[in-house]
């Protein structure tokens, strides 16, 4: 294991940080009925008390679906702030570093550019493949972070699972795998990895398979210590009240989750077919994900006739390696027929 101990890798303000100890924080019990420890209003039950900084009953729920101990899940609001905190967390502002691969997720280089840290990008091949050794190779005494994300977006396609972990197990820092898309990818989430793997970090989300974008839940799997270190610089109540019901709503029937899941990849397959006929089509790529990078004739010209017809793609053109690229998100078969007969009409 040629992790560095993890005070090392903190931040010195951050390991020796005292945090805030809420009211909720100190008293935790289930049996009193009289709280009149945080200065909330008796009235306009349930919305007057705060919610549970740490969120145990959605922990329990998400530990049963993803076979993750709770100890070992951290929740935010979004996956932004699963993004946001390792850069508090673990980056020293004009001094450390973090590579990412490129083409990728936006988010890692705008957190990157807010917390001051340079953001160093390795480019994936031309098949959006990633090659560890260059990723390792960007690395120096001040990369704390290197993120992948598979299935990558705005690809769609997996990186290779033998590269990633060369990657996890060649890196002294932490490793960030972004897994929003895993629900629809053939490949396995890396979660089983973890107990192997103190430097490893994965990202999943409620915003893309679970149909729950709107409520704002992001989750972080990691040794315990590193969910407490987390823990201690969150903001105290960073996931809602309604956040939690709700999430805990949709966790009580994950197979509603597996119809989906189900639904998507076919109109998915069935998409991607009808786009191969289209003239506009000149390639598309493969896809892991509830989207497909398609690379198209003109996709500016494209983008603007989808537009005045009330149909939004993503236009991906200016992104390195996606040179007249639209992002296509997968919708109800209704709204995918209607963008296959506009084009077909383009
Ligand atoms: C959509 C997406 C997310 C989800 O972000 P939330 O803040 O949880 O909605 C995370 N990572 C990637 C790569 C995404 O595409």
């Amino acid at each position: 294991m040629i992790m560095k101990p993890l005070e090392k890798l903190v931040r010195k303000n951050i390991w020796s940080l005292a945090p805030y100890s809420s009211a909720r924080d100190e008293y935790s019990g289930k049996e009193a009925h009289v709280f009149l420890d945080a200065n909330e209003n008796p009235y306009n039950a349930p919305y007057n008390r705060y919610p549970d900084p740490l969120q145990r009953e959605v922990k329990q729920l998400l530990e049963r679906v993803k076979g993750v101990p709770a100890e070992n899940i951290f929740l935010g609001n979004g996956s932004d702030e699963a993004i946001d905190l390792p850069y508090r967390i673990f980056c020293e502002p004009g001094r450390d570093n973090v590579v990412s691969i490129a083409p990728t997720y936006g988010m890692y280089q705008v957190c990157a550019d807010i917390n001051d840290i340079e953001c160093r990008q390795v480019l994936l091949d031309d098949h959006f493949q990633l090659h560890a050794d260059a990723v390792l190779k960007a690395c120096d005494e001040h990369t704390k972070i290197i993120w992948l994300c598979s299935p990558n977006n705005p690809t769609g396609n997996s990186l290779d699972r033998d590269e990633i972990l060369k990657v996890i197990e060649g890196f002294e820092g932490i490793v960030i795998v972004d897994e929003a898309y895993i629900d629809f990818a053939h490949q396995q989430s890396l979660r089983q990895e973890l107990p192997s793997h103190p430097n490893l970090i994965i990202l999943q989300t409620m915003s893309k398979a679970w149909g729950s974008a709107a409520i704002r839940l992001g989750m972080a799997f990691a040794s315990k210590e590193i969910i407490s270190i987390y823990n201690k610089v969150k903001y105290p109540y960073n996931v809602n009240q309604l956040t939690q019901q709700q999430a805990m709503e949709m966790l009580k029937d994950p197979f509603e989750v597996d119809k989906y899941v189900k639904m998507l990849l076919q109109e998915r397959s069935r998409l991607i077919q009808a786009f191969h006929e289209l003239p506009i089509c000149e390639q598309i790529y493969p896809t892991d994900a509830n989207f497909f990078l398609a690379r198209v004739t003109d996709a500016q010209s494209i983008y603007n006739y989808l537009v005045d017809k009330g149909i939004i793609v993503r236009n991906r053109s200016r992104i390195q390696l996606c040179q007249n690229c639209l992002r296509i998100t997968i919708g109800t078969r209704t709204e995918n027929n209607e963008l296959l007969s506009a084009l077909r009409q383009y």
